[in-house]
């Protein structure tokens, strides 16, 4: 901050403005309204300030200015149009210690007169320090149109009750809850003088300031778009917000910053927090006069235990208020272009759950079983087959029309339309997983046709990968009723991060165009650092990511592990330079960047903005220690990070592996095309150990397909080179491992050895690439000591379901039991820890450089061979 904010009361105090032109008006204007007594200096008055001379409201010092008119004046403001007079001015102000202001010259002046929004007695005042004042211009008008004027009047009501609102209400949060209940809200235009006066009025008439109702509100299905305007209202208002795994991540990003947020839903494991909790949980705060927010997916009513929790408050007298939600039965309806009622097809609409009733009665199928009924079953995926079944048992035939729509209303929404007999197989053979809804009635074929959301994106995309976003399941021209899915093979894997896998790869036909525009642009040289990072971001890799980070992410992610808009991320992908080069650059909108002097790519740049490194090196690596390489990378960097979405135009970066380098578009056809829907990857920066062998043989028991995805890019200069270990790789799969279930592929991003917050990223990266498991064993990227063992592991825990949709899958330490005379682990073996074969790796490296053969226990011969002839050969010591 270059500029200290203060409001300065001038009431009866002289002000001297030297100018009498059209500027020096607008400052005397906005003087007179501030009540100070303004003298004017100019030889000449313009029309308006001489109007103010006539009615008496200045005064008048004719003639060339002279230092000696700043005698006695309390500040002084230069706005003539000669600049040498405003610096004499500037010069005689501070020689008399009378601070000044020179119109549109920042570097003379004491003090800078901000742009006004005035709503007195509420005052913004917007400044850019001088240096973009057509943006403070445009952000006050933005604000002016946003504070409505009934704010004035509002404001001096509440000035005058202050004291008798402090007189009636003792403690601190009575008081405040008086003045939320004035306020009502976020929502600017609720208040006025009206509502003041009334809550006051009705204070008066003895009525005490009751703790604020709890709220029970309905999130909606997903899309935060369909909030109602109270539910924001609320959640932007309250201080608790107990909120269960159905509220989406972009509503829960709407929530007040500051408000306590509890995660009620059902946790890691699938169970459910007790109801009894959650109620207590409420009544609590509420009665420490806390405003609380139950926010719950789709309506409180509705399957929402809305009932019992409304109980729950009035069995103690607790006030509430039910804001109602559109239930998924809407939300699905609406966005899948399932009609609920139809004049021809249905008149009645029948809300179900299809998990078994809490009291074990049975639906009444012939009664629910009827042509002209839309059913919605809730919950439906446990008991598919059986409601299908008992409907076709009761009288529908069973080939009446019946849609799953998952996740509906959200950006991976998915509808299946089927029959009674056909549904059931459909949905597992998609995997369809909750939340998702029922439908069944002949309004259900209409989505074939009526169906609007996400479909025009897949007609405009231009790729595959790129009509991800919406995954719409319908196949434009449905050969049969059976199925109307998405014809992408790819669509069956799991979604990427974000939802949206980005591909800023120039296209091959626009690449020549593309370098010749590059060519003008200011160049720099890629480190090895940025251009893995370029790679990743380019390809997919980092989706949702498309550019090097802003400031605004950058600080997010340091601070909560989060982009700014709320995606969960742990680590800062950003583009350093140092002061010389940004100088360099000057102010070019746009970048080349190039890579052993070939240009590559282009970075628009969107901002700059100065690293706080000793934040970074504790938030990521836990540790401000230059011992740590990946604090150690940190501290090398340029001091700035330039911030903007890249254009990767020449792919063929690197000559080596090119085999292996999938692309996460290219490994999720390769999955695809080998029918793979679950797949498990496994990040390795080693050479396949035993150990890694037993975790990876453990996993492929539970998964269609291993994805071997060693990590290629930049590593500490003491660990196994990429090029040897890929050699040990290829012997050990093509050997061991059954060729159609692996796939070996290399992860080109650098290592940071930030333990347990580069796990979050490596899974994250494995999730673009299409893997729905990812294998973490103990000390997963890490380095020395500084994290434990399997804080790598933990770390996951912490996650909301809805931050990260891959699933880890952690393992502990593995190693030989040389009384099992098998591989194990704490979990499978008795024994005590001396019957296992356990090496460092470090003690494992000595070895090898002493051409000495670990056991064949911890490392199996071939792979010992590889790699005592890459340490003989001296490649690698
Ligand atoms: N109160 C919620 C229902 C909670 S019960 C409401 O009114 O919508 C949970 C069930 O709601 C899920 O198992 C699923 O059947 C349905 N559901 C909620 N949100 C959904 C969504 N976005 N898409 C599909 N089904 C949804």
């Amino acid at each position: 901050m270059h500029w200290y904010p203060v409001f300065w009361n001038l009431r009866g105090h002289s002000v001297l403005v030297v100018g009498g032109g059209k500027v020096a008006a607008r400052k005397v204007k906005a003087l007179l309204r501030s009540g100070a007594s303004v003298c004017v200096a100019a030889e000449r008055l313009g029309a308006e300030l001489r109007d103010e001379l006539e009615a008496g409201r200045i005064a008048h010092v004719a003639g060339r200015y002279a230092g000696d008119v700043l005698r006695g004046q309390h500040l002084a403001i230069a706005a003539t149009d000669d600049p040498d007079t405003n610096r004499r001015v500037a010069v005689d102000a501070r020689a008399a210690g009378v601070p000044v202001n020179v119109a549109d010259d920042p570097q003379h002046c004491d003090f800078i007169l901000p742009a006004i929004v005035d709503r007195s007695p509420l005052l913004v005042a917007i400044s850019s320090g001088g240096q973009a004042p057509m943006l403070a211009r445009h952000v006050k008008t933005w604000i002016e149109a946003r504070l409505p004027c009934s704010l004035s009047s509002a404001a001096e009501l509440m000035g005058g009750l202050r004291e008798r609102v402090k007189a009636r209400f003792s403690t601190l949060p009575a008081r405040r809850a008086f003045w939320e209940r004035v306020l009502g809200g976020p929502e600017l235009t609720l208040i006025d003088a009206h509502r003041v006066r009334d809550a006051w009025h009705e204070l008066e008439q003895g009525a005490e300031a009751a703790p604020p109702p709890v709220a029970l509100v309905g999130a909606g299905p997903g899309d935060p778009q369909l909030l109602t305007l109270r539910a924001l209202q609320l959640i932007q208002g309250c201080d608790v917000v107990l909120y269960d795994a159905l509220v989406s991540v972009s509503i829960m990003e709407l929530v007040r910053p500051e408000a306590e947020r509890v995660f009620v839903g059902k946790r890691a494991g699938g169970v459910h927090t007790p109801q009894r909790e959650i109620q207590r949980r409420m009544i609590d705060s509420a009665r420490q006069g806390l405003r609380v927010v139950r926010l719950k997916g789709g309506d409180p009513m509705v399957f929402g235990r809305g009932g019992e929790e409304t109980e729950a408050l009035s069995r103690v007298g607790i006030a509430f208020e039910v804001v109602p939600g559109i239930s998924a039965a809407n939300g699905c309806a609406a966005y899948a272009g399932i009609p609920l009622t139809h004049r021809e097809h249905a008149h009645t609409v029948v809300i179900t759950a299809g998990c078994a009733h809490p009291d074990g009665s049975e639906h009444d199928w012939s009664a629910l079983a009827k042509r002209r009924h839309t059913l919605v079953f809730y919950m439906p995926l446990h008991e598919l087959d059986a409601i299908c079944t008992q409907l076709a048992a009761h009288g529908l035939p069973p080939d009446w029309p019946a849609a799953l729509v998952a996740e509906g209303t959200q950006a991976g929404q998915q509808v299946l339309l089927g029959t009674l007999s056909t549904l059931p197989r459909l949905a597992e053979q998609r995997e369809i997983a909750s939340p998702a809804l029922l439908m069944v009635g002949k309004t259900t074929a209409l989505a074939e046709r009526l169906h609007w959301y996400g479909t025009p994106r897949l007609s405009r995309a231009r790729n595959a990968n790129s009509a991800m976003p919406c995954t719409p399941c319908f196949d434009p021209q449905p050969a049969t009723q059976e199925i109307r899915m998405n014809t992408l093979d790819t669509a069956a894997l799991i979604a990427p991060h974000g939802g949206r896998l980005i591909d800023l790869v120039v296209p091959p036909e626009e690449r020549e165009g593309a370098l010749r525009r590059a060519a003008i642009l200011p160049k720099l040289a890629l480190s090895t650092r940025q251009l893995a990072d370029l790679e990743c971001l380019a390809t997919g890799v980092y989706s949702p990511l498309e550019g090097f980070m802003h400031e605004r992410d950058y600080r997010r992610v340091l601070r909560e592990m989060r982009l700014a808009d709320g995606t969960l991320w742990p680590i800062p992908v950003v583009f350093d330079a140092d002061a010389a080069t940004l100088a360099e650059i000057g102010n070019a909108a746009e970048i080349a960047l190039s890579w052993h002097g070939r240009v590559v790519a282009t970075l628009a740049i969107a901002e700059f903005y100065r690293a706080d490194k000793a934040l970074e090196a504790l938030a990521v690596y836990g540790v401000d220690d230059a011992e740590h390489p990946g604090v150690t990378a940190v501290r090398a960097l340029g001091e700035f990070y330039l911030a903007g979405r890249v254009r990767l135009i020449d792919p063929d970066l690197h000559g080596d592996f090119a085999a292996y380098r999938y692309t996460p578009a290219q490994s999720r056809a390769a999955f695809a095309r080998r029918g793979w829907r679950r797949i498990a990857a496994f990040q390795t920066r080693n050479p396949i150990h035993r150990a890694h062998e037993y975790l990876q043989k453990v996993a492929l028991e539970g998964v269609d397909g291993l994805f071997v995805h060693p990590l290629v890019g930049q590593t500490k200069s003491d660990d196994i080179p990429a090029d040897l270990r890929i050699r040990t790789y290829e012997v050990i799969l093509e050997r061991y491992y059954p060729q159609d279930r692996i796939l070996l592929g290399v992860f080109p991003a650098a290592m940071r050895y930030a333990g347990p917050r580069e796990a979050i990223k490596h899974a994250i990266a494995r999730q673009n690439y299409g893997c729905s498991h990812f294998i973490v064993g103990r000390d997963h990227a890490g380095v020395g000591s500084y994290y434990g063992t399997y804080d790598a592991q933990r770390i996951f825990e912490t996650l909301a379901p809805e931050d990260l949709r891959i699933t880890p899958l952690p393992f502990e330490n593995a190693a030989y039991c040389t009384e099992c005379a098998q591989m194990a682990t704490r979990k499978t073996c008795p024994h005590p820890e001396e019957a296992w074969l356990q090496l460092s790796g470090s003690r494992v490296r000595d070895m090898l450089r002493r051409g000495i053969r670990p056991p064949s226990e911890f490392t199996r011969p071939e792979v010992t061979e590889l790699l005592i002839q890459g340490f003989i050969s001296h490649l690698y010591f």
